[in-house]
């Protein structure tokens, strides 16, 4: 290699400008930032977890179908049999292996603004053009301005989270359907947030031949797994398996997850304990003055408030990590994102929050 050589001259200049998706350091923290189930599993549970661990065959390459591991979440979900199952290392893996079979040279990936920054960031990796229609300003669709923009740009696949992140809330089903009416391409729903809902578009997917939908285990409590799926008709993803990575799915996380899917009453109960905390949560930062509170059906609660840089930067040294929003999107200017932990850690935060509101910190 030619020692002059820069990155520069190699590198697509989109990908140069990009700033790499943070995660910031978090030892030590009330990890409050990213969604995750703050509940461990049951001891007997992790038991039966180890022994499946011990005995994987990790000289092997992993089940590259995965077919029993399917089988278990097509029950644990209720999906029905006319519709097949793509799986995903996480439902990133998922967005990205959609994109790439999308991305004909003039093809539009769309989404709404703000949404999870991974559409957008994505459609970059994958060079295939992004349209981010706005919501309105609470955050609902703006059904005119996304038919319009619709029909403009004709986009190859549409990306609507439901719930939305990172604002909670779920949008109006009537105009999600008349979006997918409207779209000439694909559209997926993101239900990331489903365990948190009691809204789901699966009904749906035998009446709209252009819906697919999208659901993760990470944000009801296997995160650290990364397993993604997709659900649609075998038409589509048969089409979208050829640009799967043949073992993207490891024998541990088949395994385990599998484990976890026999126990699902398990993360239902763990959600519900967070649903109510949300509730609670909500109503605390409710009752605080300046604070504006945006419903959630999501585990993490929207707000904005005065300073919300330095709330942030004040909570972050009293070791509670939370996400600052503010500067991402003009529509979340002193927005603040916090995600429901435990009961303890949300005590400490809503505490923290008021001493500090109060200036007795
Ligand atoms: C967290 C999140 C995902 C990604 O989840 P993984 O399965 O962990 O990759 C996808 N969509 C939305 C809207 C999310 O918030």
């Amino acid at each position: 290699m030619p020692n002059s050589l820069q990155p520069e001259q190699i590198i697509r200049p989109e990908i140069l400008a990009l700033t790499a998706y943070h995660v910031p350091p978090a030892a030590g923290m009330i990890k409050l930032d990213a969604m995750e189930n703050p509940y461990p599993l049951p001891s007997e549970l992790q038991e039966e977890i180890a022994q499946v661990a011990a005995s994987a065959p990790i000289n092997r390459y992993p089940d590259a179908s995965a077919a029993p591991l399917k089988a278990s979440l097509r029950k644990a979900l209720a999906i029905s049999s006319e519709m097949d199952i793509l799986l995903g290392n996480g439902s990133d893996e998922i967005i990205q292996m959609i994109a790439m079979a999308v991305a004909k040279p003039d093809a539009v990936l769309m989404s709404v603004e703000p949404a999870f920054v991974m559409f957008r960031m994505i459609a970059t990796f994958v060079n295939i053009q992004y349209v981010g229609v706005p919501l309105q300003q609470d955050f609902s669709l703006d059904e005119e301005v996304m038919l319009a923009a619709i029909e403009k740009h004709r986009p190859a696949v549409i990306f609507l989270a439901y719930p939305n992140n990172p604002t909670g809330n779920l949008f109006d089903a009537a105009t999600v359907l008349r979006i997918i009416e409207a779209s000439a391409g694909l559209v997926v729903i993101d239900e990331a947030y489903n365990a948190f809902a009691d809204a789901s578009f699966k009904d749906k997917l035998n009446d709209y031949p252009n819906l697919l939908l999208m659901r993760t285990l990470s944000k009801s409590g296997l995160a650290g797994l990364r397993l993604g799926l997709l659900i649609g008709r075998s038409a589509w993803i048969k089409q979208l398996e050829k640009v799967r990575l043949p073992y993207n799915i490891s024998i541990m996380t088949q395994l385990i997850a599998e484990k976890v899917l026999h126990h699902t009453g398990v993360l239902a109960e763990q959600a519900e304990a967070i649903k109510s905390e949300r509730t609670k949560m909500s109503a605390f930062l409710g009752t605080m003055p300046d604070i504006e509170v945006y419903p959630s059906k999501a585990n993490f609660i929207l707000f904005r408030i005065p300073a919300a840089g330095e709330i942030f930067q004040a909570l972050k040294q009293r070791k509670i990590l939370i996400k600052n929003l503010d500067g991402t999107h003009p529509l979340l200017k002193g927005c603040l994102r916090v995600t429901i932990g435990t009961p303890d850690e949300n005590t400490q935060f809503c505490n923290t929050l008021h001493a500090l509101l109060t200036e007795t910190v």
